[in-house]
């Protein structure tokens, strides 16, 4: 079986790259972004509907999907990939994060976590080893290691306690991957997840602890949880000053566009974040002249695209009279068209990114980008007072 690579086209420490992850089922060109499919599905998009957003690949939960269904059920159907119907790239978060935004729900010791469902009180067990076999259940082609991810605000003591435990968990999540064997026929690959919250030592030292265990590449968890950006930013810095420049980063939970730009021009290469999905639900576009609020009223007879700039079907098909009358009128493709558009505005964007990467203009192209986002700002501050 093939390992998965990855390999630069432009390489740098702290500065922005461009690479290829090659994978099973098709390779990542990086920077990318992964859409949010928890159980799955992406909300709202089947599988044909996710490859017309240009997205290479998504991101699905290990908890919820254990919680939900069962690992049995995914490898009786032999698989994520063949019982979602979604044939490209699939990653797997581990668990991890439901450590802290379950903490009202769970019992975290040096074994693991257990979990009480908040349907029906049922408890779970999630330990490294669980959740590496249910990842190979589901047949991910990237796995993240069960970590433990503290949230904002925690004494440092605490912290540096979740740090350590990730380290301790690293190995277990290693010889677990290693002796258990892949069930579909195809390599998987597994990333630590380096934890140390804002703390910039922390960060260095589990980045170092974990190195020995990596396979392919690195997720970088437990930001994007409340703490002011730029401590979100040195703690990347920490991450990418100690990694060696041939490893891949993945920035778990960001972002806006903003901090996908301010990330790559970091050196990451790889996102995931709800953000573009969960903001198509509430009616909030993301565009290239910025945030538009589709629901507000001057849109009621504005008969143009949402965006002039993008190509996606919403875009090319209907214009924002239409999506508000669809939003005022309860009608569920409403988000499904601003679904649509959102995940291809997030794939379009970091296509730019690579494209201006690679031409040596990057930031130049940052520079532009926010600008007409923050045009269209002003417009829309004026225009509610
Ligand atoms: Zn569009």
């Amino acid at each position: 079986m093939e390992k998965p690579t990855f390999e630069f086209i432009v390489k740098n420490q702290i500065g922005p790259r461009v690479g290829k992850i090659r994978t099973a089922h098709g390779t990542i060109q990086t920077p990318c972004f992964w859409p949010v499919g928890t159980v799955g599905a992406v909300k709202l998009l089947k599988p044909s509907d996710l490859i017309q957003t240009k997205a290479q690949g998504m991101l699905a939960n290990t908890y919820h999907l254990m919680v939900g269904v069962g690992e049995e059920i995914v490898q009786q159907n032999r698989g994520l990939h063949n019982w979602s119907g979604w044939k490209k790239p699939l990653l797997t978060d581990s668990g991890g994060y439901q450590v802290m935004s379950l903490a009202q729900q769970r019992t975290l010791s040096e074994e693991g976590v257990v979990f009480r469902s908040h349907r029906n009180g049922e408890k779970f067990m999630l330990r490294p080893e669980d959740s590496i076999r249910i990842q190979r259940s589901i047949g991910a082609d990237l796995c993240f290691m069960l970590d433990v991810c503290p949230s904002f605000g925690e004494p440092l003591e605490t912290v540096k306690d979740a740090m350590e435990r990730t380290s301790r968990w690293a190995k277990r999540n290693y010889q677990a991957f290693q002796s258990i064997e892949p069930k579909y026929g195809f390599e998987q690959s597994l990333w630590p997840v380096i934890q140390g919250g804002t703390d910039v030592q922390l960060r260095k030292q589990s980045t170092q602890e974990l190195f020995q265990w990596t396979t392919l590449g690195f997720a970088i968890g437990g930001l994007a949880v409340g703490e002011p950006k730029e401590l979100m930013w040195e703690a990347v810095v920490a991450v990418n000053e100690t990694l060696p420049m041939e490893v891949p980063k993945h920035l778990l939970g960001v972002g806006t566009p903003d901090d996908l730009l301010t990330a790559i021009g970091l050196g990451v290469d790889s996102f995931d974040c709800v953000l573009p999905t969960r903001n198509a639900r509430h009616g909030v576009a993301f565009t290239s002249h910025g945030i538009v609020r589709v629901k507000n009223e001057r849109y009621k007879e504005d008969h143009e695209p949402l965006d002039p700039n993008c190509n996606c079907e919403c875009c090319r098909t209907i214009s924002k009279s239409f999506l508000r009358h669809l939003y005022f009128a309860s009608e569920p493709t409403a988000a499904h068209w601003l679904t649509i558009h959102n995940v291809y505005y997030y794939s379009n964007l970091l296509e730019q990114c690579r494209f201006h990467i690679q031409s040596g203009t990057f930031v130049k192209f940052c520079e532009t980008t926010r600008e007409q986002w923050n045009q269209q700002q002003e417009l829309t501050d004026r225009s509610e007072q």
